[in-house]
């Protein structure tokens, strides 16, 4: 296959480190449990949507445009990267949350405020609604001002956003070589899919054999099934010629996502505070924890070999913990 490569902005600190977390696996007494830390890609810009803007602001730049427009949930982790990268790069931004403005402003959106980024609130009926109408009238707005502006969809999960796990992937395979290791299972939180979609698509064309699983943080398995073949669809549609336009495997669990999205159980918590202690990992309520929670109970329950390797993408969301801090609350 002809792959023809996208313009990319070098911004996120990769390779990001690679490490077994030893004291976790003796006490699960196995597999072997390692962890990608893309919950390194940067400080302020931390976590995986970075690897995603990568391309997508690079193209929207060569595009001529001045003005990131995105969405999300008032505590989204993809809206604080874009309005950090925003600024760094002198663009403008305007981010559309869902859900009420806050009264104390904190986590992810304190950032995004204090960056610069417009936001507007949008409540959930408005949200379901009224999103294209409003992008609409956003782009609008500084179309007024004499500046082109680009949309980023959700989690910046497009064929073009897809281009950060597929770059991923590889440096995934440089580090396995390095830790002279065949794992299994890899696995990530997935909440708009283009994490997963991006990583299933770069292993299966450089031939990895084990399983690729996305572990649902919001919607069910159909849902990301189809949201990954249109995604991947796409992909080869705009970057790819001749040949096959196969779509690998995507292996979605749908039975940890508790409560709802950004709700989390007291398990979940619980299971938050032993990462932190046992390892100084920090894991999140909203995508990581849950997903880590999800590895761990199939480890428990045997589905998971227990002689093997199995590798955790930590997908960032730090700062998307400060908001729950009444749950975590110690001592
Ligand atoms: C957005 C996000 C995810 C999910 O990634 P998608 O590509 O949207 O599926 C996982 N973890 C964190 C911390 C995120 O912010």
């Amino acid at each position: 296959m002809v792959i023809s490569f996208p313009p990319k902005l070098s911004l996120a600190q990769t390779p990001t480190p690679f490490h077994c977390l030893q004291r976790l696996s003796q006490k699960l007494k196995g597999p072997r449990i390692w962890i990608k830390r893309d919950d390194l890609t940067h400080a302020a810009m931390s976590g995986n949507k970075l690897r995603k803007l990568e391309y997508i602001v690079a193209q929207a730049i060569q595009d001529g445009c001045q003005a990131l427009i995105t969405c999300g949930g008032v505590q989204s982790n993809h809206c604080r990267a874009t309005a950090v990268l925003c600024a760094q790069m002198g663009l403008k931004c305007h981010l559309i949350l869902r859900g009420e403005k806050p009264t104390d402003v904190d986590g992810n959106t304190l950032l995004a405020h204090l960056c610069g980024a417009e936001i507007t609130y949008l409540d959930k009926v408005a949200y379901q609604q009224n999103l294209a109408q409003v992008f609409a009238d956003v782009v609008q707005k500084y179309e007024q001002a004499g500046l082109k502006a680009h949309c980023i969809p959700t989690g910046a999960s497009n064929e073009i956003g897809l281009w950060g796990y597929y770059s991923a992937a590889k440096e995934l395979l440089d580090d396995f070589a390095r830790a002279q290791i065949c794992p299994e299972l890899i696995c990530c939180a997935t909440g708009s899919g283009g994490t997963h979609a991006g990583l299933a698509l770069g292993l299966y064309h450089r031939h990895y054999a084990g399983v690729v699983r996305g572990y649902a943080v919001c919607d069910n398995e159909t849902y990301f099934k189809r949201k990954a073949a249109e995604d991947i669809a796409a992909w080869y549609q705009k970057y790819a010629t001749n040949q096959n336009h196969d779509i690998p495997p995507i292996d979605v669990c749908d039975e940890f996502i508790g409560p709802g999205y950004g709700i989390a159980t007291p398990e979940i918590f619980a299971m938050i505070r032993e990462v932190a202690e046992l390892e100084g990992v920090l894991l999140d309520p909203v995508y990581t924890g849950k997903a880590f929670y999800g590895l761990l109970q199939q480890i428990k329950r045997g589905e998971i070999s227990k002689a093997g390797d199995v590798v955790f993408v930590h997908t960032g969301g730090i700062f998307g913990l400060f908001p729950y801090r009444s749950k975590l609350s110690v001592g």
